[in-house]
């Protein structure tokens, strides 16, 4: 099973393949990356937001009209909100198959610090792949450190690692026994060596 990347113009320049890399190594499973063919509305001038939830029936419609089963995450440049205003840095569709992120408040500039593309990279990546799980069946996880952790701040998403943990794994081998996952070492995670941020963010919430 293939997963569609579309990357959104707007969307961090020269980071689309380093992120499907990256995210191909840590799922362990093909991804198809592509400039975002998909026409998507919603966007408030004002509010300078999308709508989350007409970009995923956007989402939602091409790959009806394309007659495509695989899962397809877009990756946007620009900020994301519910209908309430609430940010976000992704949401999902799982029964649609569709789920998008956003670059914007994963980047360090948006806090008013130094860029961080290698950074930036693992955030998307893992965010990425936190709603490509929410597209495979899983759940948030209590696990701080597991891409399926659901963050409530900045600081809990430099938390996370770049890895699925073992009860997130064991669900999805149960889902998908032909895609795997890397998981957590069992002797701890020393490998992973992401800068953590000091400096609390309440404001952004995810999905
Ligand atoms: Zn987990
Ligand atoms: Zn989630």
């Amino acid at each position: 099973m293939d997963i569609h990347i579309f990357w959104d113009k707007r969307a961090p320049t020269g980071l689309a393949l380093p992120v499907q890399r990256r995210m191909q190594q840590i799922l362990d499973t093909p991804m198809k990356l592509c400039a975002n063919p998909v026409r998507i509305s919603g966007y408030s001038s004002t509010n300078q937001y999308y709508d989350a939830h007409i970009v995923l029936s956007a989402l939602q419609l091409y790959k009806k009209r394309h007659a495509m089963t695989e899962p397809i995450l877009l990756v946007l440049g620009d900020d994301l909100c519910t209908r309430s205003g609430a940010h976000l840095f992704g949401i999902s569709r799982e029964a649609a198959g569709v789920s998008v992120v956003s670059g914007t408040r994963l980047a360090n500039e948006f806090w008013g610090l130094p860029p961080d593309d290698k950074l930036l990279i693992e955030r998307i990546g893992r965010e990425g792949l936190h709603e490509i799980g929410h597209l495979l069946g899983l759940t948030h996880c209590s696990n701080a450190s597991c891409i399926m952790a659901n963050p409530l701040c900045f600081d809990d998403l430099d938390a996370k690692h770049s890895w699925f943990c073992h009860a997130c794994t064991k669900k999805h081998m149960r889902l998908h026994p032909f895609i795997y996952l890397h998981q957590i070492p069992e002797q701890g995670d020393a490998e992973c060596a992401d800068p953590i941020l000091t400096q609390k963010h309440s404001d952004p919430l995810i999905l």
